[in-house]
């Protein structure tokens, strides 16, 4: 196989080029290990996040219904007081 540094020619079974002593890749299974290895993080964290996006978006929705109510009832004599100011 070639060196990818220096294209040298070596043995398929040498993992060091002769010439510069790089190491030599196998693309026949690291490559596609490696791939896979990314893939099932990936999908781990897609798979974290969108829990953690739905806890967040069921919480934030709960929240802010619950906030919204209680604004209301706060501004409701302020924007009747100062008259101008609508919500
Ligand atoms: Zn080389």
């Amino acid at each position: 196989m070639k060196c990818p540094s220096c294209e040298r020619e070596n043995q398929p079974s040498s993992k060091f080029c002769v010439q510069c002593g790089r190491p030599l890749k196998r693309k026949k299974a690291s490559s596609k290990n490696a791939l896979n290895n990314i893939y099932k993080i990936l999908e781990k964290i897609f798979v974290s996040v969108v829990k953690l996006l739905s806890l967040v978006v069921s919480n934030w929705t709960v929240r802010s219904s619950f906030s919204e109510k209680k604004d209301r009832e706060k501004r409701h004599p302020d924007t009747q007081g100062v008259g101008n100011v609508r919500y």
